[in-house]
């Protein structure tokens, strides 16, 4: 539709500007020296006799309908926005039920419409990349890949940390879309051979955004993967998370001590990030407007106006140990440090909790009682670690089986005896079944499984004595640890999730 209107708009200027030309020409000849050309002369009396009215009617309509359909092309190409009417999603989303059908309707709706707009002969490249930018942020993507294969070229968004498909682009207008994103981003149209990267500034309803583009050549073209910045992103709330009410609680009493590190243990697409913000989104709203809050990321990919926030870079030697103490020069009340990964950062970090801040950090862990030992391998002194960390949290997101079609369903002889050997009871569980809602799937959205470990003195010595991790393990397992396993068991029990995906994202 957009692309019929550009085109009827270059016609119609066109037209007018022929009919232009002919005034002119006419003036020329009623108000030229007689020694004018006798040629330029024909030429200009031949066009005064075409100048009839009807003529010059036309050309008026024609000017008309030109600026009128120009300006209706150019609010197309501001406003393309297919999914206008529904309310945006956070990259931060929790992915319940309610998130996982919209995403996917979403999904749906945009694809539909990149189809329309990428199946004319001449597709309209600029409407084509605002929407499908537009679509991305509405759905919370963090990052967008277009992938260039035999076929055709893959176009796929990375939403809530799930790679999901949009559409297949026609392979022919491959290098077009390409050129339209080193446009946007100044980058070498001709260079092809070459990674490049760049990024351009992008804006929507939601706020802008600033994408970050990287380009690899590719057997098949140019492949694109663009990361998505975004800035006043709404956060996620603590009690949505689906920690169980007694783990809340205990959590929440925590996020209110004055001082002390709080570690959040988890591999990439866990939900860590999600969670982190989430509480120090309930530090803000808890402790009031006072409260300062510093966070040092890398990169910042969710500007929160709630939070000064700090970008580390590695390449120019700002690392997150310096960002850490430049912050702490600031005095905050509570730091948010994206990533453990060298001794000093670790180092600053427990220092920082036992002189008057609340740290919260992740670190590559995989339990709760692993935290410790990590930290003591990268020498950090076990006194000071022991009397900083407040608790250490260890999480993995499951599939949550979808509400309205899951059933009861028989466990394996393999399962019973998984959990026999972890101590835990058999019984009835849940299976997927299928149906519209869930899309035939059986699973709807995702949830989280927890296990937290609160420093307790029994722990706090056994961190002293430098235990053995299982050793670790079974004494916080006595002060009351749920481990991250039978977590996950209990919610498959409530048929929240599967026996196979704890036993999947858990392990052992
Ligand atoms: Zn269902």
């Amino acid at each position: 539709m957009t692309a019929l209107m550009s085109k009827a708009t270059r016609w119609l200027w066109t037209l007018a500007g022929l009919v232009l030309v002919a005034g002119v020409g006419s003036f020329i000849y009623r108000h030229a020296p007689q020694g004018l050309s006798p040629a330029l002369r024909l030429g200009s009396s031949y066009l005064q006799s075409a100048l009839s009215p009807l003529v010059l009617l036309s050309a008026a309509m024609a000017l008309v309908l030109g600026v009128a359909s120009s300006l209706a092309t150019s609010v197309a190409r501001r406003a393309p926005a297919p999914m206008a009417k529904r309310p945006a999603l956070s990259p931060l989303e929790v992915v319940n039920e309610d998130v996982a059908i919209a995403v996917r309707e979403m999904l749906v709706e945009l694809g539909q419409y990149l189809r329309g707009v990428a199946s004319t002969p001449d597709p309209d490249i600029i409407v084509f990349m605002e929407a499908l930018m537009d679509g991305a942020i509405r759905l919370g993507a963090s990052d967008v890949h277009i992938h260039p294969l035999e076929a055709g070229t893959r176009i796929a968004f990375r939403v809530h940390g799930v790679l999901e498909e949009v559409l297949t682009f026609p392979r022919e207008h491959h290098p077009r879309l390409i050129n339209r994103i080193k446009v946007l981003s100044k980058l070498t149209l001709y260079k092809l051979d070459k990674p490049q990267d760049g990024h351009f500034p992008f804006s929507t309803q939601e706020g802008p955004a600033d994408i970050r583009v990287s380009i690899l050549p590719t057997n098949h073209g140019e492949a694109v993967a663009l990361r998505i910045a975004r800035t006043g992103v709404q956060l996620p709330r603590l009690a949505a998370l689906g920690f169980p009410q007694a783990l809340l609680d205990r959590y929440q009493q925590l996020l209110g001590l004055p001082q002390g590190v709080i570690f959040v243990a988890g591999a990439t697409g866990s939900g860590k990030t999600t969670s982190l913000y989430a509480a120090l989104g309930y530090i803000k709203e808890s402790r009031g407007e006072l409260t300062r809050i510093a966070t040092i990321e890398d990169p910042v990919e969710f500007d929160v106006p709630l939070f000064a926030q700090t970008q580390v870079n590695a390449e120019q030697g700002f690392t997150f140990a310096q960002g850490l103490r430049s912050v702490l020069r600031q005095d905050p009340n509570v730091i948010m440090v994206g990533e453990i990964r060298d001794p000093e950062t670790g180092r600053t970090a427990i220092q920082a909790g036992l002189s008057g801040h609340l740290i919260l950090t992740t670190i590559h862990a995989n339990s709760a009682s692993g935290v410790f030992n990590r930290l003591i391998e990268m020498g950090v002194e076990p006194f000071l670690l022991a009397s900083a960390t407040v608790a250490t949290i260890s999480q993995r997101l499951v599939r949550a089986l979808c509400p309205h079609c899951r059933a009861p369903s028989p466990i394996s002889p393999e399962e019973v005896a998984r959990l026999d050997s972890a101590g835990l009871a058999s019984g009835t569980f849940y299976g997927p079944v299928g149906c519209k809602r869930c899309a035939g799937s059986g699973f709807l959205g995702r949830t989280a499984i927890y296990e937290m470990l609160v420093v307790t003195p029994a722990i706090r010595d056994a961190i002293n004595a430098k235990v053995p991790t299982p050793r670790l393990q079974e004494i916080a397992m006595r002060e009351g640890m749920l481990p991250l396993l039978a977590a996950g068991v209990e919610r498959a029990r409530t048929g929240v999730t599967t026996l196979r995906e704890v036993f999947r994202v858990v392990g052992g």
